[in-house]
């Protein structure tokens, strides 16, 4: 039969490696279409530590593939694009945050999902924006934390939680790009929709949301809201998992600015190539996975 186009070779290949694709939901539509598991980061480092092929295609940014590669090294984990990082993972290295913690040597080291293998090597535990309220809350109350990266996210956690933390000054520059003034006028032309915002957003986003949440959370309360439209303050990306959804309901991005450039490098002709050629690969070397893997295991046991 012949191969008549991309989403057939892929679907060829993917068979013939034994592969799955897993999606971010910040993917492009295309992208989350042709995949196996399209979640967010909590829900692919799951579905990662469970994933039985031997093959796993991570249509994401680097951490996440490194997070998949941690958690079942066994796997061979491909990226498509070796390129697509994530800005607020580099801000905080591990020499940086060596001399950080140097000041406060007793604290307990919360790490966000999004920092590389060696920042979670250096970490008590990590979180995602799904579980951090309950990880937080899951630290002995006489410890001092040290919350990194995002200050964004760690404000919304110490303001829900009343938990105090160090803060690292890190943040999400797709996130910081949803301005209040952006906010204003999308409520201004959809005054009947709901403001669902995700907690990377500046805490004077946050502020205004009608709805606060991670983006699986803002996918299920979308979903079982009795509302009918909705301005979503977060990647745009989720506009299309949230399409399909919920078909009947309407949603409007707060601003398509939200369009994160590292997760839209992934695209199905670099999908079929990744499963092609078998590369990019995604190996963590086994001494910092090890250490890696504990603060990881302990995220993905506390739910969202
Ligand atoms: S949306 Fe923000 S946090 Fe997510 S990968 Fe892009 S830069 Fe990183």
């Amino acid at each position: 039969m012949p191969v008549e186009n991309i989403e057939d070779r892929i679907n060829a290949l993917r068979k013939e490696r034994g592969a799955v694709i897993f999606a971010h939901n910040y993917q492009r539509g295309e992208v989350q279409d042709i995949a196996d598991v399209v979640g967010d980061s909590l829900e692919l480092a799951r579905r990662a530590r469970e994933a039985e092929a031997g093959v796993i295609v991570l249509c994401g940014v680097h951490f996440m593939a490194q997070t998949a590669a941690i958690l079942n090294p066994q796997k061979t984990v491909l990226i498509p694009d070796v390129n697509a990082g994530c800005p607020m993972a580099c801000m905080v290295s591990a020499k940086g945050l060596k001399e950080f913690l140097a000041e406060h040597p007793e604290a307990y080291v919360v790490s966000y999902v999004n920092t590389t293998a060696e920042i979670k090597a250096m970490s008590d535990i990590c979180c995602t924006s799904a579980n951090a309220l309950k990880v937080v809350e899951s630290v002995p109350a006489d410890r001092e934390i040290v919350f990194l990266p995002d200050r964004n996210l760690g404000h919304y956690i110490t303001k829900t939680t009343g938990r105090e933390m160090t803060l690292w000054e890190g943040f999400c520059p797709t996130h910081e790009r949803i301005l209040p003034e952006f906010v204003e006028a999308a409520r201004s032309a959809h005054p009947e929709a709901e403001l669902c915002v995700h907690p990377e957003c500046a805490p004077s986003v946050v502020d205004m949301a009608d709805f606060v949440g991670s983006t699986s959370q803002i996918l299920r309360h979308c979903a079982e809201s009795d509302r009918e439209s909705f301005i979503i303050g977060t990647e745009i990306g989720i506009l299309h998992t949230l399409r399909k959804l919920a078909p009947g309901k309407e949603f409007f991005p707060a601003t398509k600015l939200a369009d994160c450039p590292d997760m839209k490098l992934i695209a199905l002709e670099k999908i079929f190539w990744a499963l092609r050629d078998m590369e990019p690969r995604v190996v963590v070397p086994p001494e910092v996975a090890e250490r890696a893997r504990g603060a990881l295991e302990r995220m993905v046991e506390i739910t969202g």
